[in-house]
Parts: structure tokens; sequence; C-alpha cells
């Protein structure tokens, strides 16, 4: 039987970059039920990165990530991780007065931001309708993430560095041997000092299994379609469209144009699939806000956004156990932030202070301790 330091559950992208940052630390596995990594919420993002629109904490994250985005270590990704799309926020005639308050708070701090005429947003974003666009700006700052070759990266540091990723393994019953976690893998039984929950949707049921109270991570559901492009349409210059209070968002994805109604139903963990009324109302916005019509819906999908009750991620020790660690509720920020919770996590598990890129930008990474939600 083999002896790890650190057994990470769930091969995702919060389990796999923390593989990356901790193998070059610690003997390392990720045990994965799933045949195939990032199969639930991490392969079914919208894939954007944004600097803002989050909380403070998580814009924070997302200013440390930044800099891993735009200049990963050599060999890291042969694809530039992010691709500027920029983002055209939008207000139909009821909303003029939410879009203004939005736009005199977003601007105050980002002079970047500027209002669009009607004309100018159209210009920016073709298929825009005129009758139902009463108020837009344009904020630069949106990107599309590589995802595949992110969590490739991350994979391939990790492997480098010696990290064992085994799939096909549901974690279902650990046991103590000693002082170490013995769990079945599909590479055998093996043994480890530390369990890592990255286990997204499923964190809660997961702490269960060895013993340490769930903090209270609740999955929500969110649907995504795709629909053609009409002819004339470039997808590669179209920013994202976003309502102003997310109602809903629309960007292109592969050619064609991806259309979500910010659903967020709470929902059991599971393979989660698209409800058909979820579809009807991302198809809805697509006829409402632009003039495509809808004829065939390509591809919809859906998949969980986990929170925790304040919507902070949970990282670090759990209280009573210092031999259990929370990397979980990433909710809808996961990818974006995965640079900076993958070194925090590899940080405060070798015992060391966390990155000094979290000083910098005035982070208090016990902000995000479970202890705050242990009851
Ligand atoms: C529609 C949608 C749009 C989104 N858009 C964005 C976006 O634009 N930008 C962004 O940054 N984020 C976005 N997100 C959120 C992002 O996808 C998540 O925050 C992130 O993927 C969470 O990663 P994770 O590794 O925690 O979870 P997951 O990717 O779900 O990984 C957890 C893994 O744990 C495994 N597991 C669970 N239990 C066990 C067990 N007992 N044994 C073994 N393995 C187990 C599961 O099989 C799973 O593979 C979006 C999410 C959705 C659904």
């Amino acid at each position: 039987m083999r002896d790890y330091d650190v057994a990470i559950i769930g091969g995702g992208i919060a389990g796999l970059s923390l593989a990356y940052f901790l193998a070059p630390h610690r003997s390392v596995i990720v045990v994965e039920r799933e045949e195939g990594l990032g199969y639930h919420s991490t392969g079914r993002s919208a894939a954007e990165f944004v600097l803002r629109y989050n909380a403070p904490e998580v814009c924070a994250l997302a200013a440390i990530s930044k800099s891993f985005f735009d200049n990963p270590p050599e060999g890291f990704s042969e694809v530039a991780l992010l691709k500027q799309r920029g983002g055209v926020m939008i207000a139909n005639a009821e909303k003029v007065t939410r879009f203004e308050e939005v736009f005199a708070e977003e601007a105050r701090a980002n002079p970047e931001l500027h209002r669009l005429t009607i004309d100018e947003a159209i210009a920016r974003v073709p298929i825009l309708r005129r009758d139902y666009v009463a108020a837009a700006y344009y904020d630069p700052h949106f990107w599309d993430i590589e995802v595949e070759n992110l969590l490739q990266g991350y994979v391939r540091g990790a492997r480098r560095h010696g990290a064992v990723i085994v799939e096909r393994s549901n974690v279902l019953a650990p046991r103590r041997e000693d002082d170490r976690w013995v769990l079945t893998t599909a590479a055998g039984d093996i043994r480890a000092r530390t369990i890592v929950n990255a286990a997204g949707g499923w964190a809660d049921p997961v702490a269960e299994l060895f013993g340490v109270a769930p903090v209270g991570i609740v999955p929500h559901r969110r649907t995504a379609i795709t629909v053609d492009l009409p002819d004339g349409i470039d997808a590669m210059t179209l920013p994202e469209i976003n309502e102003i209070d997310e109602d809903f968002y629309m960007k292109p994805e592969g050619g064609r144009l991806l259309s979500s109604p910010a659903d967020a139903t709470p929902c059991d963990p599971a393979d989660v699939q698209p409800e058909e009324i979820d579809v009807a109302w991302a198809a809805h916005y697509i006829e409402e806000a632009t003039t495509v019509s809808v004829r065939r819906i390509f591809k919809s999908w859906a998949g969980m956004r986990s929170f925790a009750p304040d919507r902070l991620p949970v990282i670090g020790f759990a209280r009573e156990r210092p031999d259990f660690f929370w990397l979980a509720g990433q909710g809808g920020y996961g990818i974006l932030t995965s640079p900076a919770l993958g070194a925090l996590a590899a940080s405060l598990l070798v015992g060391a202070a966390a990155p000094d890129s979290f000083e910098a930008a005035g982070l208090d990474p016990s902000k995000f301790s479970p202890v705050r939600l242990e009851a």
C-alpha cells in the first residue's frame, strides 16, 4: 500500500490546481470518481475571467490570479490562457435607474469603463435589438479563459513533480489505520496523512464521510445553451453581453452564441442536467435582447456552482481535524480564482504563510477559513 502526504478528493480545477502547487513540496495523489478530469462543474463553465462584479474578496482573488494567467511558468501552456473579450453591460428601459447606479459605482474606481450611445452599443454588438437596449456601457476587463489548457497545464505540472492522479475511484468508505487515512482507489488502497476535500458540489457529504461536520455548502444549478449566430456575425469580435442585474448573459462560444438565464437553483449534488424551463429562458433572452432567432439549440447543459452560506470560498483545516483540509465553495468563480486559491491552499498545507500576493492585495486569507462556518 502506497503512502502519500496528501490525498486530494476531486479532479476538478480546485483539486488539480492544488496538486500543481503542492506537488513540488509534498507527495500527492488526486482521487477522482469519474472517468475524465473536470467532468463536473469545471467542464461546464462559461470560461469567463472578470475583475469585477463579485464580492471584494473574490475580485482580489481574481486580481492575484491575473498575473499567473498573463505570465504562466515556462511550458505551462502553448496558448495564451486569457483572450481579451470585453463586455457590454446593457439595460432595458425599465432598468435605466438601476443602470445609472451600477455605472456610477463601477466607473468611479475604473475610468476605463465608458458609457455607450445606443448606436455605439450596436456597433460593438451588431446583434443587439435597438428596441430592447436603453442604456449600455463598455467594460474592457472581461476575458475568455482557455479552461482545457489551464486544466492540462495543472495536470502536467503536478505529474512532473510526481503527483499521481487516479480516475474512476469513488471515495466511499475511508478508514483509519494508525495515524493515516486509508482510501480505496483504482490504483489500489492508498494511505494518506492529510485529506483535502476538493469535491465541488459534494464537499459537505465528503466531509461527513471523514467524520467532519458539514459547513453548509449548497450546489446551485446553472444552465447554458449555444445557438448559431447569423451569417456575417463574427464571434471572434463580439464582446460579452451582460444584463445589468445579471438576469442573463451571453458570449461567443466555439463560434456560436452562448446564453445563460443566470439561474441559481439550489439542488442536490449530482450529474445535473438542464431543465426545459431554464433552456426556454435562455432562448427567450436571446430573442428578447438580440436579433438572433433561435431556430435550433445546438447544445444545452447545466452544472453546479457551490456556495457556502456567505458565498466566500472555504479554504483551510477543519477546526477539530488537523488532517482534514477544505478547498471548496468556489461558487461561480472557481476557474478564474484557481491560481490564487491553489497557491494559497498549498501554502497553508505546508504550514507556510500565504503567498506575498495576498498581502500585496490587502487580502486576509483567514476570511476563507472553514472555522468561520463551524458551529
Ligand atoms: C454554467 C456555469 C458557468 C460557470 N462559469 C464560470 C466562469 O465563467 N468562470 C469561473 O471562474 N467559474 C465559472 N463557473 C464555476 C466553476 O465552474 C466552478 O467554481 C469550478 O469548476 C469548481 O471546481 P471544483 O473543482 O471545485 O468542482 P468540480 O469541477 O465539480 O470537481 C469536483 C470533483 O470532485 C469529484 N468527487 C466528488 N465526490 C467524490 C468522491 N467521493 N470521490 C472521488 N471524487 C469525488 C467529482 O466527480 C468532481 O469531478 C461556472 C459554473 C457553471 C455551472
